[in-house]
């Protein structure tokens, strides 16, 4: 399944295949039944299906669960089958490398490149889909000299546009206004990251950081404020080299109360002045 290079019937000439008597096909050139998510009544039904990835697209469609490219599935795929998933992939890949008629029998840079693909898409660009959310502990924030304060964290982002797979990248500012428990500083960023490593649109992924730290936090009083660039504005499209996108959400009182609005962007400001971006 992951081997570096799987010749292609077409390119191996047989008695019923002649190179220079292609008629184009008249009807679809791909008509496959998703035996996976159809056929499938329960769960043994993974020994006829091909694909470990078949078959659990077929599970989550059953147990309603969905599976975008920004939702996390963590529950869905464990450290062991992963590296059968990465295997279908890589198998899959070599079928986009071919159809893009690139050689990647004899070009040195492409062998293995469906492989590398595959796993840099389960291990790195898309891991925030397959890991499950960091753990973060929290400490109490209830004695009598809590912390009543506003926090703010800034944390690098890197991120992918579900519509085209190009890189996102940016900083998220986080702010809350603390509640009975605090969570470690780099849980923020963890958390924020993790959201990000999907496929995303940045509209969203503010959605889900503010979602997760208020989870996390414990704290209604969240606002994030995400400002990055898009691959697919810069190298294709637009091309335009010095767009920046900005989005925000407020929630509690960084939506109601103008006061704390006003000091989540100071702040915001000041880290910039601090360390500029
Ligand atoms: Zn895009």
């Amino acid at each position: 399944m992951s081997k570096e290079f799987t010749p292609d019937p077409a390119l191996k000439p047989t008695p019923e295949f002649k190179s220079d008597s292609y008629i184009p096909l008249k009807q679809e050139v791909y008509v496959k039944k998703e035996t996976g998510l159809d056929a499938m009544a329960g769960d043994g039904g993974y020994q006829e299906e091909k694909y470990l990835g078949n078959y659990l697209r077929a599970k989550m469609k059953r147990d309603n669960k969905r599976f975008w490219a920004g939702d996390n599935i963590s529950e869905y795929v464990t450290e062991e089958n992963k590296e059968q998933l990465i295997s279908e992939a890589a198998e899959a890949f070599e079928t986009v490398l071919d159809r893009l008629l690139i050689d990647r029998e004899t070009d040195p840079n492409s062998k293995g490149t469906a492989r590398r693909l595959a796993k840099m898409y389960f291990n790195e660009i898309m891991a925030g889909r397959y890991e499950p959310e960091p753990d973060a502990t929290a400490f109490p924030n209830d004695s009598e000299d809590r912390y009543e304060g506003m926090l703010v964290v800034r944390s690098e982002l890197r991120s992918m546009c579900s519509h085209h797979h190009q890189p996102v990248s940016g900083v998220a500012y986080i702010g809350i206004i603390a509640a009975q428990k605090l969570i470690g500083l780099s849980k923020y960023t963890r958390i924020a990251q993790w959201c990000a490593r999907r496929g995303t649109l940045q509209e969203e992924l503010c959605n889900d950081i503010a979602r997760e730290i208020s989870k996390a936090t414990e704290s209604e009083n969240v606002a994030v404020y995400v400002q990055a660039v898009h691959g697919c504005c810069e190298n294709r499209g637009i091309m335009a080299h010095s767009s920046l996108t900005q989005t925000t959400v407020l929630k509690g009182s960084f939506k109601d109360d103008p006061h704390t609005k006003k000091e989540f962007f100071d702040n915001i400001k000041l880290q910039q002045e601090f360390a500029p971006r």
